[in-house]
């Protein structure tokens, strides 16, 4: 149930994610926080929303947005003109910085030519597809909504309504996906001259239908020897594309990194709206209620949304800082972790750190802590040692 204790420490942020939570369908291996079959509740979702983001306004005040990334789910199946409807919303309480990031995720399925015209006219500049696979197999596999000739003649619409900043999602390590079939998959949407590429791995979520497939031995996730081939092959193409690795799993030309992204990966603060929406502000974590049902009935009763909140103390912070941090290539500046906690990092880690960093695991250089490539495909032990 939600409770009224309201929004926490007043403090400026200039980043917002807002999450809708539907989609067309629901996809096999999907356990991200949405619904199928809701469209009855949308009209009311968007109205809830919109007095969600009023509320923050009145409790945060704040300077021009930097960022707004509009996440889902599938934000799209609320039709252009709901999504442009509330980016307006934010642009009439807060305003957007100079070169403002303003991106929505979007399905294939649910954009039309005239939706990509209206979606940026009305004030997005990125668009992140969600496209997974390019064969329709592996789609059809999957539990997608579209095919792969779909979800090219998206991204060919959106070129033509104007964005210049695109995304695609693309998944590695399907069921029987050999490392030439990855190959395919990636040499097509190479093809497709993406300005920034995110790509992970499927994993199995437990509650959903391809866990219990896994549970079952109907599927199999790969051997670490193919996923670590999959990477390399990733990596090395993307390099040849222009796309560089900044991230894990994203690469991009030059200029076009996901400024939303790197905010979350650098720990930063950031507002959020929206059922399930999780918000980052001064040590401290808040999630909304879920159900989208339950999330419009508490905004419109005049209640927070907030169901859970967990506070960071400096030194919990610190080191989610250092792990989150770490996913990026470059790393983590060891002079702003200095400025923002007070906190040495070699001396906080100390035997420790200097153990990876004998074993080549991790560098120092030029003042930031990575991760090395030797260290890359060890990433989750090194990060266990740190947290
Ligand atoms: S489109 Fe995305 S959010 Fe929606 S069901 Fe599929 S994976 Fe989940």
């Amino acid at each position: 149930m939600c409770q009224d204790h309201g929004y926490f420490t007043k403090k400026l942020m200039s980043s917002l994610y807002l999450h809708i939570p539907f989609c067309r369908s629901k996809c096999r291996y999907c356990a991200f926080n949405s619904y199928s079959g809701q469209g009855h509740l949308f009209v009311r979702y968007i109205a809830a929303l919109k007095r969600e983001l009023s509320f923050l306004f009145s409790e945060y005040g704040g300077r021009p947005l930097d960022t707004v990334f509009f996440g889902g789910g599938t934000p799209t199946v609320l039709g252009a003109a709901g999504l442009v409807e509330i980016l307006d919303h934010c642009q009439q309480l807060w305003g957007w910085s100079k070169q403002a990031e303003i991106s929505t995720e979007a399905n294939p399925e649910t954009v039309s030519a005239a939706d990509l015209i209206l979606l940026r006219r009305g004030g997005f500049n990125r668009i992140s597809f969600g496209v997974q696979s390019l064969s329709d197999h592996d789609l059809l596999s999957l539990g997608r909504a579209h095919s792969a000739a779909r979800a090219i003649q998206a991204l060919e619409d959106a070129r033509q309504a104007g964005f210049d900043n695109i995304n695609l999602d693309l998944m590695s390590g399907l069921h029987g996906q050999s490392l030439q079939d990855w190959r395919r998959v990636l040499t097509e949407a190479l093809t497709l001259k993406p300005d920034h590429l995110s790509v992970y791995q499927l994993t199995p979520e437990e509650g959903t239908p391809y866990y219990d497939d896994v549970m079952a031995g109907r599927a199999l996730v790969p051997e670490d020897d193919l996923s670590l081939a999959m990477d390399a092959l990733t990596w090395e193409m993307c390099r040849q594309a222009g796309l560089a690795q900044y991230e894990v799993s994203n690469y991009a030309q030059s200029g076009k990194k996901c400024r939303h992204n790197v905010n979350y990966w650098l720990n930063s603060d950031s507002l959020a709206a929206g059922a399930g929406a999780v918000s980052f502000n001064g040590g401290q974590r808040a999630r909304r209620l879920e159900d989208p049902a339950e999330y419009c009935q508490c905004v419109e009763a005049g209640h927070s949304p907030i169901v859970e909140s967990e506070e960071l103390d400096r030194e919990a912070s610190f080191r989610e800082t250092v792990i989150v941090g770490l996913r990026m290539i470059e790393g983590i500046e060891i002079q702003s972790l200095q400025d923002r906690y007070g906190i040495d990092l070699p001396a906080y880690y100390g035997v420790v750190l200097t153990g990876l960093l004998a074993a080549g695991l991790v560098e120092l250089a030029g003042g930031f802590l990575r991760i090395t490539d030797q260290g890359r495909p060890l990433s989750n032990q090194i990060l266990e040692k740190l947290v």
